[in-house]
């Protein structure tokens, strides 16, 4: 890398750590021509999809956001602080791993929808209910329906 004080392309790492909890490296670099020294910091690029909303409207995936609404489909069930940031990870990973640049709002939800169900179903009808915002009694009774199918299945 160029040497921010003369544009020299000759640099020297003189030393090199870990910070910020092993997420980042830290290394301070010498100047072979002027003999300044400067620090860079180097972390991972763990991009995430941007998210198309349903309006066609793209936004940066919002963490906040997903942690809201699992709080708020969790209140008061028995699930702990830990599990919801092991789940949120979870899900992260997930829309990593899909691959694309830009997901649907429909296709988080449902990653989340996947999570929650194995989760909690309280907390899984709570978010289904808003975020599918069921048509009408009927659907969100079938629904009930599926998930009670499924756990018979176990
Ligand atoms: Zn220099």
């Amino acid at each position: 890398m160029h040497c921010p004080f003369c544009a020299d392309q000759e640099t020297k790492v003189i030393d090199s750590r870990l910070v910020a909890d092993g997420d980042q490296v830290r290394r301070r670099r010498e100047c072979l021509k002027c003999g300044e020294r400067f620090t860079t910091f180097e972390t991972a690029e763990l991009v995430l999809p941007r998210v198309i909303k349903r309006n066609g409207n793209r936004q940066p995936f919002d963490e906040d956001k997903l942690r809201s609404g699992l709080n708020r489909a969790l209140e008061k069930r028995p699930v702990s602080l830990e599990v919801v940031e092991s789940t949120i990870n979870r899900i992260k990973h997930k829309l990593r791993a899909t691959g694309e640049r830009e997901v649907k709002t429909r296709d988080v939800g449902e990653i989340v929808m996947e999570e929650l169900r194995n989760l909690d179903e309280v907390a899984y009808v709570r978010f289904a209910s808003v975020y599918r915002s069921f048509q009408d009694v009927k659907e969100f009774r079938e629904e009930i329906e599926r998930m009670d199918k499924d756990a018979k299945k176990d």
